[in-house]
């Protein structure tokens, strides 16, 4: 098809690299290859029983039917009721909005309040689709580096120091991805009270992760903070604590005038997501919440083996991540370094992008490249896979980069 047909604004929109990486591994283990996937960020385990029994109950009553555009009335009770159980945060169900995972309500919401030119400040390494999703809604993003020694956390005075007149989001993810870096009560109380000092600032806290936080403080949500609750929108979701990535829910919890915003876009776009996994979605927050520990302290046991594997190979430097479930090496130490390829050819390994290429080529294990984070020298792994896999994963990784001259 001719090329002319696309829009500019897909033109200029770069694809999502962890989906990417994740379809290239998908294809490759189509073609016979033994690829071991620690690309994609998702939960490795069945979503629990009893959200699949709720599932089950609701297509057999017949919840068939358009739901209201922003979710059930029964759905958004039990999020508002889980907001001000686990978050300290008081949200009415009309100032939620459920979509199609925390990536539409994320997405729905940057449309909603980001006029052209303006900015959007987000602090990185980040998570692939926030910057795309700005530029959609034709703001612009302003980048902030947290560095490896800051801990991959930005400090008030660069949050100071990025604000400017037109500056009308913050978005920031803790516990985060792609770096697993979890900002403390000490830490965020300081950046909320930079911004108290801004009041045309919205901030928009994902905080998907939240239950993959293996800290003795726990999650500390920006909802615990009064001084901002009137311009605070959190997203969050079932993909990532229930193990419901492929369900496609999420919500947005803001400003009413925010949430209603949202849901009248979402009314000319996609309407009221899944009545099933709605339905699940509700079980999931109304349950018993055993299987969200159950499957923290499983990954707290591949985080510890998988940062084991990875110091015992020279020259890749980590923070021990105290949250999410990806490991965030920096592998600058190879960069420069080359290998014979099964063609003969001499290639040399300049970038991150070429290490992620290398290692999904002869280690056959799919990572993402720390540039698709907004830091370059660094890859992505996540370990939300089986101990086995990690263990085999690492090794070959050892092997493929002991290979490097
Ligand atoms: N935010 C972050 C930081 C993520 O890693 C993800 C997972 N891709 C999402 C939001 C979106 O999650 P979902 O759409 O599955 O709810
Ligand atoms: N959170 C996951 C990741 O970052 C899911 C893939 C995506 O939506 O980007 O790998």
């Amino acid at each position: 098809m001719e090329q002319s047909f696309i829009a500019d604004r897909i033109k200029r929109l770069a694809e999502s690299a962890t989906l990417a990486m994740s379809q290239k591994s998908s294809e490759l283990r189509a073609a016979g290859v033994d690829v071991i996937n620690l690309s994609v960020g998702e939960p490795d385990f069945p979503t629990p029983d009893h959200i699949k029994l709720a599932a089950i109950s609701a297509v057999e009553n017949n919840f068939s039917h358009y739901s209201p555009v922003p979710g059930y009335l029964s759905l958004r009770e039990a999020i508002a009721d889980k907001l001000s159980r686990e978050n300290h945060a008081s949200f009415t169900p009309a100032q939620i909005v459920v979509g199609t995972g925390a990536k539409q309500e994320l997405s729905n919401t940057i449309m909603a309040v980001v006029n052209p030119g303006d900015e959007v400040i987000i602090p990185v390494p980040a998570w692939v689709s926030y910057v795309e999703m700005v530029k959609l809604a034709e703001g612009t993003p302003v980048l902030v580096q947290a560095e490896m020694s800051q801990g991959f956390k930005v400090t008030p005075e660069q949050l100071e120091a990025a604000i400017t007149p037109r500056t009308r989001v913050v978005l920031i993810c803790s516990p985060s991805n792609p770096t697993g870096a979890v900002y403390t009560r000490e830490e965020i109380a300081a950046l909320v009270e930079v911004l108290r000092r801004h009041p045309q600032v919205l901030i928009l806290s994902d905080e998907i992760y939240e239950h993959i936080n293996y800290t003795p403080q726990g999650h500390v949500s920006f909802g615990e903070f009064p001084e901002i609750a009137d311009r605070l929108v959190i997203v969050n979701g079932v993909s990532k604590a229930y193990a419901m990535t492929g369900w496609r829910i999420g919500y947005m919890a803001g400003p009413a005038p925010v949430a209603k915003a949202v849901s009248k876009l979402q009314g000319q776009t996609t309407s009221g997501t899944s009545t099933i996994a709605q339905k699940a979605a509700e079980a999931a927050y109304r349950g018993a919440q055993e299987c969200v520990e159950q499957m923290r302290e499983a990954f707290r046991r591949r985080r510890d083996l998988i940062v084991g594997l990875a110091r015992e190979i020279p020259g890749l430097e980590l923070d021990m991540p105290s949250g999410a479930f990806y490991i965030f090496p920096c592998i600058k130490s190879y960069l420069g370094k080359s290998y014979t390829a099964a063609d003969g050819t001499r290639r040399t390994i300049s970038t991150d992008t070429e290490m992620a290429m290398y290692l999904l080529e002869e280690a056959h294990v799919a990572t993402v490249a720390g540039s698709a984070f907004f830091l370059p020298g660094y890859i992505r792994l996540s370990y939300a896979a089986a101990e086995e896999q990690l263990t085999a994963a690492m090794a070959r990784i050892s092997d493929a980069l002991a290979r490097l001259k």
